[in-house]
């Protein structure tokens, strides 16, 4: 048998891990019901509008994707960082910022506690995403979420590590000095799955006024042109009104026909793409490095 071969403390980490990746599937079991919900009507309502769905589900490119959906939510993400991650910032928080923890929201009623959590949530995103676009070092991180070239609802998950990290740790101080243990009743859950989804599919749907609350998929996908005039706007997550009330909103120019960064430097692997940000890095850094100087020889006489 396999196990008879491996060490014992190999078996012993596989086992933790089995066991705790049950318990956490069994929690993320809503966000897979979630995602193939959307995704099966999605997929009926292309075929039925004969969008190019063919190409776009059956690319390389899609399935990537979806190991970026499974990675984040299969529990190596969580068993492997998060939790560890989580764990040493609380305990920092305990040990030297004890004031933080002031619980705001302990008194609210739920519904209350659910809208301000999303509307923080929404803004803290919203300038996240803002600063990873302006500080060329995050962008080699975030422009693997660019990268795609053909969308689709799953693109929402496409987010190298570090990129989905940030988020997670800026999230972390208002979750602290809020309080977390917030409950999200089931249909909010699905309708906000549903608009996130939504935003990397193709459709040429605005919301009509609506989309001066939500963000639309033209709104996103303006986002994801390879047109330098447009992917600087519309960094809103949930709701579009951010990028209107911050000046960065882009509500005239139609639906780009491009998706994706010009040139398409970023590989079509999951490994390429995790190694990507820091070569990338690398060169820049190598790049803005002062050139050796030259060695100029003495000058002879005047002839
Ligand atoms: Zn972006
Ligand atoms: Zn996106």
């Amino acid at each position: 048998m396999i196990s008879d071969l491996l060490p014992s403390a190999v078996l012993n980490g596989l086992t933790w891990f089995a066991s705790r990746a049950e318990a956490y599937l069994a929690l993320t079991l809503r966000d897979y019901a979630k995602l193939g919900l959307v995704l099966a009507v999605t997929i009926v309502l292309e075929i039925a509008a004969r969008k190019n769905w063919r190409v776009r589900y059956g690319s390389r490119n899609f399935r990537i994707d979806l190991l970026y959906f499974v990675f984040y939510y299969g529990g190596f993400y969580h068993l492997f960082l998060f939790v560890w991650m989580y764990k040493a910032l609380h305990g920092l928080v305990v040990a030297y910022a004890p004031w933080m923890q002031l619980n705001l929201m302990a008194s609210m009623p739920p519904v209350l506690q659910m809208l301000t959590i999303i509307m923080v949530s929404d803004f803290v995103g919203y300038w996240n995403h803002r600063w990873k676009h302006s500080n060329r070092f995050l962008w080699a991180f975030h422009s693997i979420h660019h990268s795609q070239t053909k969308l689709t609802i799953v693109s929402n998950h496409r987010f190298h590590v570090v990129d989905e990290t940030l988020l997670r740790l800026w999230l972390f101080i208002p979750f602290q000095i809020l309080g977390t243990g917030v409950a999200m009743w089931l249909w909010l859950d699905f309708l906000m799955a549903w608009v996130l989804y939504l935003q990397h599919s193709e459709w040429n749907w605005t919301y009509g006024r609506l989309g001066r609350v939500l963000v639309s998929p033209v709104f996103h996908r303006k986002h994801h042109a390879k047109d330098e005039r447009l992917y600087n706007s519309n960094f809103s997550m949930l709701f579009s009104f951010w990028d209107d009330w911050f000046g960065t909103a882009e509500r005239v120019l139609p639906p780009p026909a491009e998706h994706g960064i010009e040139g398409d430097p970023v590989p079509e692997s999951w490994l390429g793409q995790l190694a990507y940000p820091f070569v990338e890095i690398a060169r820049e850094l190598r790049r803005s490095r002062p050139a050796p100087r030259a060695v100029v020889p003495p000058l002879g006489p005047a002839e």
